[in-house]
């Protein structure tokens, strides 16, 4: 049976050891699943077991939801103030501040993302996020709307009350953060379902939870496997909204969930399949640095990654070589190298999953121009892989690949006639306008726009069907701005003031001061 675990870090660049159990985490204690379960996790560097977590099931989550009930009505929602959720949120941020290196290593551990990456970026955005979210906590407001003389009408933002969240593994803690930063601000209370493949930073963070003195059954979290903790979270009666995100597939049967059991409100961050767009009076150099960032960071595995890359013929060679050089140098290799770049990709499945990707590249008549292979013998590690002669309908330009994996395509000309080339045998010809192709896709998630024109930034960002649109860079958050997606990319907005629609209802009060019947 699961109880604990301890990690004894001892690399180059961290040392130190962590504690902490690794059973589910309800109304405030540490308890067993219902049945027991347990599921061995996976280092994706070593293909190792790193340890052994409780795993919840249908009636776990319900018990979960009991007690997220029971302390929304008790100790939560309307009983608390904004002031005193926001207090708590700040310290929840100074313990996630003051734990910066120890988490870091557990995502290294479980993720395969790089130790210093972690904590360069998650762990800060972490912190980050449930300070931001603690300064809203006592400045949700409704508004005082004048309608006739004998009345006085205004608005409430009421917590909506129990909030599932499904969070998926490449962020696994910062997802996570996300969700609960912004709801419990709100007054919801939580009962979060972690990746199976990656609880164990939520995990840690329940011990620093209870240190901060949340009362109990306000925050839940209970590690399970998607089609039966994740599915039951759907289902519940007692959840009042889930907050989701993962794949376009999973969203997908949330939606169906919520429908068939209490049309309970959700919102799905869901996958992309961006375009980075570098027109020729970009900064090639910058752009190149950019695209790389857009493309393989975090191993490729990311919703918002630029992976169909649109390059002017003007400076399509000087790219291209130049783009090319820079990814033959990314490092691969153990995330606790100083040097590493890019990690291993976080399971078989998915390891599986991007070589058939690049597989049917191949097929499909891309040209591998680098990388393609496993890198290494053990673990999940894929090299940095770059196809040209890309056409629209190829998988690889269609299909969201979620590893390191860039397609390529040349465009010519200017707005208006802008020209895509395709390969035909020996020959190009041109088709159809670039922004045209960069929309060609179910997604809508985020884009990158290079050039120094102004004009023609602004022209493409705002016709790009996207929720995101970053001018000359790209991957790079700010949590007072809204991400969320267009198309089947999703619904509903993290981060920013926007992300508070999620997690409140608004109530119209009436008050009648002369009205007579
Ligand atoms: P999933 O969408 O399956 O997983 C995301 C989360 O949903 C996990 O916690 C998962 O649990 C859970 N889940 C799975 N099935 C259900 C269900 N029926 N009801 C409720 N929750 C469920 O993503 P995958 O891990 O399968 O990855 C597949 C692809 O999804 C990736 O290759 C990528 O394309 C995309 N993806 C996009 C992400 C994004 O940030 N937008 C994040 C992750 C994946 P468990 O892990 O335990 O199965």
């Amino acid at each position: 049976m699961a109880s604990t675990c301890t990690y004894q870090f001892d690399t180059t660049i961290y040392k130190g050891a962590v504690t902490f159990p690794t059973q589910l985490f309800i109304n405030g204690e540490f308890v067993d699943p219902v049945n027991k379960g347990t599921i061995d996790l996976i280092n994706p560097a070593t293909c190792k077991a790193i340890a052994r977590v409780s795993l919840g099931d249908h009636e776990d989550i319900e018990i979960a939801a009991q007690a997220a009930r029971a302390a929304f009505k008790e100790h939560w929602g309307l009983k608390v103030s904004g002031e005193a959720r926001s207090k708590l949120l700040h310290k929840l941020a100074d313990l996630v501040d003051a734990n910066t290196d120890q988490i870091a290593a557990l995502e290294a551990l479980n993720v395969g993302k790089t130790f210093h990456a972690a904590k360069a970026m998650d762990l800060p955005i972490t912190g980050s996020l449930l300070r931001y979210y603690a300064g809203w906590a006592d400045k949700l407001q409704g508004k005082s709307i004048q309608t006739t003389p004998d009345k006085i009408g205004f608005t409430r933002h009421e917590p909506i009350g129990v909030v599932g969240a499904i969070v998926p593994w490449n962020f696994p803690l910062s997802t996570l953060i996300m969700k609960l930063a912004p709801a419990l601000a709100c007054g919801n209370t939580i009962v979060a379902k972690p990746s199976e493949f990656t609880p164990l930073s939520a995990l840690y963070l329940c011990t620093l939870i209870r240190e901060a003195g949340f009362p109990p059954g306000v925050v839940n979290i209970v590690p399970g496997y998607g089609d039966t903790a994740g599915q039951a979270v759907g289902e519940s009666m007692i959840i009042d909204k889930v907050a989701f995100t993962g794949s376009t597939l999973t969203g997908r049967k949330i939606m169906e969930a919520a429908a068939r059991s209490n049309l309970k409100k959700i919102s799905l961050e869901l996958g992309g399949k961006s375009p980075s767009i570098i027109f020729n009076d970009a900064d090639v150099d910058q752009a190149v640095k950019w695209a790389i960032n857009g493309i393989f960071m975090n191993q490729g595995e990311l919703c918002v990654a630029g992976s169909r890359i649109y390059v002017q013929e003007g400076i399509y060679d000087d790219f291209l070589q130049k783009f090319t050089e820079s990814a033959q140098c990314l490092s691969v290799g153990d995330p606790f190298s100083p040097d590493t770049f890019q990690g291993p990709q976080i399971s078989e499945r998915q390891f599986k999953r991007v070589m058939d990707y690049i597989k049917s590249g191949q097929a499909e008549g891309a040209t591998l121009r680098l990388g393609g292979e496993r890198y290494g013998t053990e673990g999940y590690f894929i090299q940095p892989t770059i196809f040209t002669d890309c056409t629209p309908n190829m998988k690889i330009v269609q299909e969201e690949i979620f590893g390191p994996v860039a397609a390529i395509m040349k465009f010519s000309a200017e707005e208006g006639a802008l020209i895509f080339h395709v390969p035909v045998g020996n020959s190009f010809y041109g088709v159809k306008e670039v922004i045209e192709q960069a929309n060609n896709t179910t997604y809508g998630l985020a884009c990158s726009v290079y050039t120094k024109d102004i004009d023609r930034a602004m022209r493409v960002a705002s016709n790009i069907e996207a929720g995101t649109a970053w001018v000359n860079f790209s991957n790079w958050p700010d949590l007072g701005l809204p991400v969320g997606g267009f198309k089947q990319s999703g619904m509903g907005r993290d981060l920013g003031e926007d992300a508070l629609e999620n997690y409140t209802n608004v109530k119209a009060v009436h008050i009648n001061i002369g009205i007579k019947i």
